[in-house]
């Protein structure tokens, strides 16, 4: 067993040589799949609230209501984005899942996505964004030329963002969950692995901000705590700047 305090050792170090450099990175925080209020959420808000980490909420438009617009309201600190229309997969069983691949007519997939921006728009006026969050992180390319017309104005998967493209990218890099195994939360010093990673890319030059993505309907008790020793680690450190979305495309 290692002692959990050496986990995070790497990025109080990495943290540290950005200070004292006089530098600040910005992170920000992605949550998918929102829905409705649930005890999981109440966990997130809490938790986000308590270290001032602005939050954005990416809620699915064709399962949601009047119910989160409602718990949302006395937020100050929650953005909600797109995330899709109804997260349901179109790919074959072969193939990777995706909601906005593809296998059905463009003018199909667009108009469930304009739908979804006026229906978000609608339920949470006082924080939405106009920022799509495909299901799964995956779009069919031929689609994205067309999201501006839409009213979308940013698009946001996970990886390292290639700019240049038709749409503004504001992407996530760390994924707490480990998908293909547990399904739970990752091991702490895998993840702090890929933030210094992530942190000596930018230090090197790259200055997209650093997004970590979260998924509160399936955390453990792994998930939360890594969440809750990264907002006390970062929460207060000179060297960071956790940054709403809207902050961020502004
Ligand atoms: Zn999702």
């Amino acid at each position: 067993m290692t002692d959990r305090m050496d986990d995070w050792e790497p990025l109080r170090r990495e943290l540290d040589r950005w200070q004292a450099a006089g530098r600040v990175v910005r992170f920000w925080l992605r949550d998918d799949d929102a829905i409705e209020p649930t005890p999981a959420l109440e966990t997130l808000l809490a938790l986000a609230g308590e270290s001032r980490v602005p939050l954005t909420l990416a809620v699915i438009p064709g399962l949601t209501g009047e119910a989160l617009a409602a718990r949302l309201a006395a937020e100050a600190g929650v953005t909600v984005a797109v995330h899709g229309w109804s997260h349901t997969n179109h790919a074959g069983p072969e193939a990777k899942k995706q909601e906005l691949g593809g296998e059905r007519p463009a003018d199909v997939v667009l108009g469930e996505l304009r739908e979804g921006l006026r229906l978000l728009e609608r339920l949470h006026p006082a924080r939405f964004q106009r920022l799509l969050v495909p299901p799964w992180n995956r779009i069919h390319a031929a689609l994205i030329p067309a999201l501006p017309g839409l009213g979308f104005a940013a698009l946001s998967v996970y990886g390292r963002a290639r700019q240049g493209g038709p749409m503004p990218l504001l992407n996530t890099h760390v994924d707490i969950i480990d998908w293909h195994g547990t399904r739970g939360g990752r091991g702490e010093a895998e993840l702090v692995a890929e933030l210094v990673a992530e942190l000596h890319d930018r230090f090197a030059g790259n200055d997209e901000p650093i997004g970590v993505l979260t998924h509160h309907l399936v955390h453990d008790a792994a998930a939360w705590d890594f969440l809750s020793a990264l907002f006390v680690m970062t929460g207060r450190h000179p060297a960071v700047r956790w940054s709403s979305a809207s902050a961020l495309l502004r």
